[in-house]
């Protein structure tokens, strides 16, 4: 699949619930209004049109959510999709999870060939933990984290950077992780749905985390790239920090990702209204065609870019939550 912007798109970012055990500060209100389940695609449907999207080019997929995890018998979708690993037309199936029911999943999702997995993590004090997800038990994540390592999954700890709540952390947070052998990226805020908190109290562009981590490490840039908006450097002890900076500094020009959320609806650009609903088409054929005619069809409407911007009081820039789109 090609773009107008001559764009390949290869990677699906895949919602399979917009619920979540957790009510993180800069994702969601405390009193989130969640969709009605029958709204939601079944386990099968979600099946059936990865299967078309990895038919028509996609090679890498990720669940997301809300949590991936707390969607019932979620390692049924993630069985039935391991059979593309091994025809070999997909690259790579992971996941992004707040790791609170990692433990439980871990070794299972080894075994179905998972291989790299990303925790959000955003604090290692157990009362900063709590706050900023509103009522997560920061040692039920580690544990995750180690049950994820300890059967052979490389994690990756996504961060967000936030003013007030973890900044000073920074370097704390990428020792830790480099300390179990896990990459780090620090992620900026970004101004998606309305949460009870100003988005430019929350905001730090990573230029400012990335000075902190430079008053610890040298910092030397490198050309890896995990098929994501992330950009590497490596420390001078050899532990890899990510910087994803749709704020300060945007990717849409390498963009090779789409989303589609739980009910079947497939967005184009995380910061843009462009969306097609994959629903209708999923349910009213039997047949495939009709469904991959309207994937190919929203490909051609694929935005060049968005234009996020974090003003004082401003409106988000699009009023879906980060939980909806899938992260
Ligand atoms: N619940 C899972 C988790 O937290 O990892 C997966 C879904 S979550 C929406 C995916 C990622 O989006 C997480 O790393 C989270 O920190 C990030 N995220 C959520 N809201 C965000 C926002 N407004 N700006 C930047 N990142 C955000
Ligand atoms: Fe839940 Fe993830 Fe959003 Fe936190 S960031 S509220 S864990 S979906």
């Amino acid at each position: 699949m090609i773009d107008p912007f001559g764009r390949a798109i290869t990677y699906l970012r895949l919602s399979v619930t917009d619920r979540c055990d957790l009510r993180c500060t800069y994702c969601m209100p405390q009193r989130m209004t969640f969709l009605p389940k029958k709204e939601l695609l079944t386990l099968e449907e979600l099946d059936r049109l990865s299967a078309a999207f990895i038919r028509r080019g996609i090679r890498k997929l990720r669940l997301t959510g809300g949590e991936p995890l707390v969607r019932r018998d979620i390692m049924w979708l993630v069985e039935r999709l391991s059979r593309f690993l091994g025809t070999g037309e997909l690259d790579e199936l992971t996941l992004t999870t707040n790791g609170t029911r990692l433990a439980h999943h871990a070794a299972d999702l080894a075994r179905l060939g998972v291989r790299r997995i990303n925790v959000s993590l955003d604090s290692l004090e157990p009362e900063t933990y709590a706050r900023i997800t509103r009522g997560g038990t920061l040692a039920e994540t580690v544990r995750g984290i180690d049950a994820a390592l300890d059967a052979g999954i490389e994690v990756k700890i996504n961060t967000v950077a936030l003013r007030e709540d973890n900044l000073e952390q920074a370097v704390g947070l990428a020792e830790w992780a480099h300390s179990r052998g896990a990459g780090i990226t620090f992620i900026e805020v970004m101004p998606m749905g309305s949460v009870e908190a100003d988005r430019l109290d929350q905001f730090v562009p990573l230029t400012e985390v990335r000075r902190r981590l430079e008053e610890r490490w040298t910092l030397t840039d490198t050309t890896l790239r995990t098929g994501g908006p992330a950009r590497y450097a490596r420390t001078d002890q050899g532990g890899t920090i990510g910087f994803i900076t749709p704020l300060s500094h945007n990717f849409c020009g390498s963009c090779n990702r789409i989303r589609v959320t739980c009910t079947g609806q497939l967005f184009m650009c995380l910061g843009q209204t462009a969306d097609a609903d994959l629903r209708t088409p999923l349910r009213a054929w039997a047949d495939d065609a009709p469904l991959e005619a309207a994937i190919a069809a929203a490909i051609e409407r694929k935005p060049k870019g968005h234009d996020f911007a974090i003003r004082r009081s401003a409106p988000p820039a699009v009023e879906r939550h980060m939980s909806v789109t899938g992260g």
